[in-house]
Order: C-alpha cells, then sequence, then structure tokens
C-alpha cells in the first residue's frame, strides 16, 4: 500500500512527545563508554523540510515543533530535542524538523551504529542520500519488522529500537504486539519505543491489555491527547509504550509532560498520562 507519508504530519504534536521521549532515551545510552546499537524499524526520511508542500498541506508542525521553537521556558528534559532543531535551523528561521534516524544521529560516537529500515522507496532513497558515506549507518530498503527478527540481538548488547508503524494496516496493533514479543524474548535487556495513535479510547486500553499480559517484565506507557474522541476515529492523541525504561526516566517524563501538554494544547481538553503496565522504578 504504502500510502503514507511522514512529510505531512513532521513536527507534530505526535512527532514532538515521540522525539522528545527518544532524545531521552538515547542519552541514556551515552552514560557508558560501550558503544550502543539503535534500530529504526520504520525510519520514514530522517528529515523535514518544513516549507515543501506536503508539511504546508495542512501545517501540523505549527502546533508543534514551531512552539518548541519559540518557547523560552523549554524545561531541562526538552533541551537536547530543542538544541537538536536548533542546529538544524542555524539561520534563525524554523525550516527543517529532525525525523527519528536525525535525532539518534545526533547522538551517535564513533563507537555506536544505527540501522534504518524502510519499504517506500522515495523515503529510502532520501535517508541513503542524507546519510551518504557515514560509516556507523546502515540503511536497509527491508520491512522492519522481519529486520527486527533478523538483527535482534546486536553484538553489542545494549541499545535501543524505535518502531514506529504509520498505522496504515487495520492489523497493527496485533502486528506490533507480536513484533513486540518476539523481540524481548531475543533480546530481553533492550530498550524498545513502540509508537500508536490514539483514536479512540478502547484500542488503546485493548493494546495496554495485551502488553501486561506478554510477560514483559518492565513496560511503561507515555500519552498525549489533544482532542475528546470523534465518531471519524481521527488521531486524537498519541503514546508510546517503552520496555525497560531506563532508571529514573519515568520522574524526568513526570516533568516533562505537564509542559508539553501546556505549550502543545489545542483546546480544554489536552491531557497526559503516565502509567507502568509492568514493573516500576523502586
Ligand atoms: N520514524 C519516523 C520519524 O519519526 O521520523 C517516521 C516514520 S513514519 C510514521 C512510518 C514509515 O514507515 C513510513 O515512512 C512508511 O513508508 C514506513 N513503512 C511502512 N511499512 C513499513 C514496514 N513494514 N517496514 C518498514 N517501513 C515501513
Amino acid at each position: 500500500m504504502l500510502s503514507y507519508r511522514h512529510g505531512f504530519h513532521a513536527g507534530n504534536f505526535a512527532d514532538v512527545l515521540k522525539h522528545g521521549v527518544l532524545t531521552l532515551l538515547g542519552e541514556s545510552l551515552l552514560g557508558k563508554e560501550k558503544g550502543f546499537f539503535y534500530l529504526d524499524t520504520h525510519a520514514g526520511a530522517g528529515l523535514y523540510d518544513l516549507a515543501s508542500p506536503f508539511a504546508r498541506k495542512n501545517r501540523e508542525y505549527q502546533s508543534g515543533v514551531a512552539r518548541i521553537w519559540v518557547a523560552n521556558d523549554v524545561p531541562e528534559e526538552l533541551r537536547t530535542y530543542r538544541d537538536i532543531v536548533r542546529a538544524l535551523n542555524p539561520d534563525g528561521a524554523l525550516r527543517y524538523s529532525p525525523g527519528s534516524s536525525w535525532i539518534i544521529h545526533y547522538l551517535l560516537r564513533p563507537q555506536d551504529r544505527m540501522v534504518l529500515c524502510e519499504l517506500h522507496p522515495t523515503e529510502v532513497e532520501a535517508l541513503r542520500s542524507r546519510f551518504a558515506g557515514q560509516r556507523r549507518v546502515t540503511v536497509r530498503h527491508d520491512d522492519g519488522y522481519q529486520a527486527m527478527k533478523a538483527l535482534l540481538p546486536p553484538a553489542e548488547r545494549r541499545g535501543l529500537v524505535l518502531c514506529d508503524p504509520a498505522f496504515e494496516l487495520r492489523d497493527e496493533r496485533e502486528r506490533l504486539l507480536e513484533a513486540a514479543q518476539l523481540a524481548y524474548r531475543r533480546w530481553p535487556t533492550g530498550i524498545f519505543a513502540y509508537w500508536h495513535p490514539i483514536q479512540e479510547r478502547r484500542a488503546t486500553d485493548w493494546l495496554y491489555r495485551r502488553f501486561r499480559q506478554s510477560g514483559i517484565e518492565r513496560l511503561l506507557a507515555v500519552e498525549l491527547t489533544m482532542f475528546p474522541e470523534t465518531a471519524e476515529r481521527r488521531m486524537i492523541g498519541t503514546g508510546l509504550v517503552l520496555v525497560n525504561p531506563p532508571w529514573r526516566l519515568a520522574d524526568r517524563l513526570t516533568r516533562l509532560l505537564p509542559w508539553l501538554c501546556d505549550t502543545l494544547r489545542q483546546g480544554p481538553e489536552a491531557t497526559w498520562r503516565l502509567e507502568w503496565l509492568a514493573g516500576a522504578d523502586d
């Protein structure tokens, strides 16, 4: 199918939550000298031009990254993300929004490496040209779920997987859960972030219930919801289920989420949620 193009949504509130949390996860891996491995199963284009016809169609970035760009009270937990956006836009005007791979690439040290999977030919080409000549980066024109089977556990034994599907398929939640269980069996100490859109509470509660039953021992759910539920099942919010969240990440998110919710709110209904689905920091 592959009709989804992330350029339409680049830098929206869901991207800000995803990329803010991703930055914190990436930073948590920098504490040790030993190299880490990063797998981006659904990598997109890596970088998005907010002046492109895609981004200008609905201008979703205006209620997302553009609000972070102008905020003068960005909390400590979001400063690296803000710095990455600033480094991409050195002229002082917001033109580009980083994709997930761009964010981790910013943090990458010589001993670290990343693998980026993408199925859409245009997005694969974009990734190849952005990361051309980068020894630490491998771009695969490949199914991200297959790559999880093929590449995990990595030789490094420490690292992070972002699984960020487009949710074009009706059974994407089932596919994601299946992949999560298999990946956890192969690599029980890896950090995983599973992104999902919130369209109706029922589907999200189902996802959480299934994660709770999965046998994964440490699971943290992070959410930002902007609008009340509608009959059309449009995206009203966004969430990430984190497997093996780093120590004290939940505390950092407790500080970040209220600020993010207030800064990105598009109406009075905006809310945030942080919930351990399994395990907890003690
Ligand atoms: N992770 C990106 C970011 O944060 O910048 C955004 C990714 S976008 C939400 C999802 C991407 O997955 C799309 O570019 C789509 O072409 C790609 N895709 C869809 N099915 C895929 C699959 N089975 N394996 C890999 N990529 C896939």
